[in-house]
């Protein structure tokens, strides 16, 4: 299967529409422009054949392709955003394709000094001899996630005219404001109709994810005791001191900047206060909710020692869930992961699970009913000018997507 073509014409379609989304905007979707690509993909959703197509007042855009198989066969849907990364220019994106990589640096910009390296970004290493796109050097390519978009509109049109494949009803899915956390806000799952859901949010070939972070936040309020400091002596409580030193007593490897994988931490956000009063915020973050809470056990410890050291100030720890890892949800229907693994090793390629070190709208997703693991899309380096995508990644994910149809047609 061959759509390298095509992709790269839709990418770079997709790709000219300014769909940035915006954190301060107080409507939804949050940019305008997100809308004008969805106006234009319900159109082209509707020329490749594909039925019930539309948009809705959110931004949602919708379309359905009909079962090939009669019988009981689960609905399965497709899901990408629309909407690219406020961190970084979205606006003429001028996409570049440099052909066959032959494994040294690719030439972002000379002008601009933008040089995509593989001693920063090894991953590209797994793309030799692939075709690979990225922007022009003063702005993101926005691959995150309309190669999403194009991977799935491709994959449509394919199952569209080839209705020899077998495979049960399709649902696909574009939606608005993944980057400002706002993806799902208006998603109804009833409506949708699919009993499980993938998303082409990922990055490079053979990489699905299928756990997030388990989150909580945590405040902490300290209050001081204000003395004139001439005369402070044993009768002073500094709240600052007493929060600083909470600060500086979590242990250095529990910290984002010093972990990875599946280890967890805790960050302070912000801190703001004086002698009088101070409060700290932080976010915590695990894979595993046991560790989470096990973390969270050891901040108290903290500060409870602090009460001890410091009997004048008054110390006061509270905890916030925040959003909770999809894994166990996704696990308890296994041929979720299952079609999808064998679907990914009929396309060539093997496998990797890795678990994503932050949420996701699947997470969203699957706590609100519909299990949604995460599938790649062949790209890397996103939210920024050093992003890029391989045709040929891009190509794999296609066709891992019509496998996969086909993988849940024989349930
Ligand atoms: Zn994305």
């Amino acid at each position: 299967m061959d759509f390298k073509d095509i992709l790269y014409r839709r990418l770079v379609k997709y790709a000219k529409v300014d769909t940035r989304s915006d954190p301060e905007s107080k409507t939804y979707p949050s940019s305008k422009n997100q809308l004008i690509l969805g106006g234009m993909l319900v159109k082209e959703l509707k020329s490749a054949g594909v039925r019930k197509t539309g948009m809705d007042k959110y931004g949602y855009v919708t379309g359905e392709i009909p079962a090939t198989v009669s019988g009981k066969c689960p609905v399965i849907g497709f899901l990408a955003h629309l909407d690219t990364s406020p961190d970084a220019s979205g606006k003429n994106v001028k996409p570049q394709l440099h052909r066959n990589y032959g494994g040294g640096d690719i030439v972002i910009s000379k002008k601009l000094g933008v040089v995509l390296t593989p001693k920063n970004c090894p991953e590209l290493l797994k793309c030799n001899g692939e075709d690979i796109v990225t922007a022009s050097g003063d702005t993101l390519l926005g691959a995150d996630n309309k190669a999403g978009l194009a991977i799935i509109m491709t994959a449509a049109e394919y199952l569209v005219r080839h209705p020899e494949i077998k495979h049960g009803k399709i649902k696909i899915g574009f939606t608005p404001d993944e980057e400002v956390g706002q993806g799902v806000k208006y998603f109804n799952v009833k409506k949708f109709g699919a009993e499980a859901t993938y998303t082409f949010d990922g990055d490079v070939a053979g990489a699905i994810e299928e756990e997030t972070f388990n989150a909580d936040g945590v405040k902490i309020v300290i209050k001081g005791k204000s003395v004139h400091p001439g005369t402070a002596k044993n009768t002073l409580a500094n709240a600052l001191r007493v929060a600083a030193d909470i600060v500086s007593a979590w242990p250095e490897n529990r910290l984002p900047e010093t972990t990875e994988n599946r280890e967890g931490f805790i960050m302070f956000t912000d801190l703001k206060g004086g002698i009088e009063a101070a409060e700290l915020s932080g976010i915590v973050r695990d894979h595993d909710l046991g560790e989470l809470k096990a973390m969270e056990r050891h901040l108290a410890a903290i500060a409870e020692e602090k009460r001890i050291k410091y009997p004048l100030a008054d110390i006061k720890v509270e905890f916030k869930e925040q959003y909770r890892n999809m894994g166990p949800v996704i696990a308890r229907r296994p041929e979720i992961m299952a079609s999808l693994s064998a679907a990914i090793r009929k396309a060539g390629i093997e496998p990797r699970i890795k678990p994503v070190r932050g949420g996701t709208d699947g997470a969203r997703l699957s706590f609100m009913g519909l299990p949604t693991p995460n599938v790649f899309t062949g790209g890397y380096n996103y939210h920024g000018r050093y992003e890029w995508v391989s045709l040929d990644g891009m190509n794999k994910s296609a066709e891992v997507l019509i496998n996969l149809v086909q993988e849940w047609a024989k349930k």
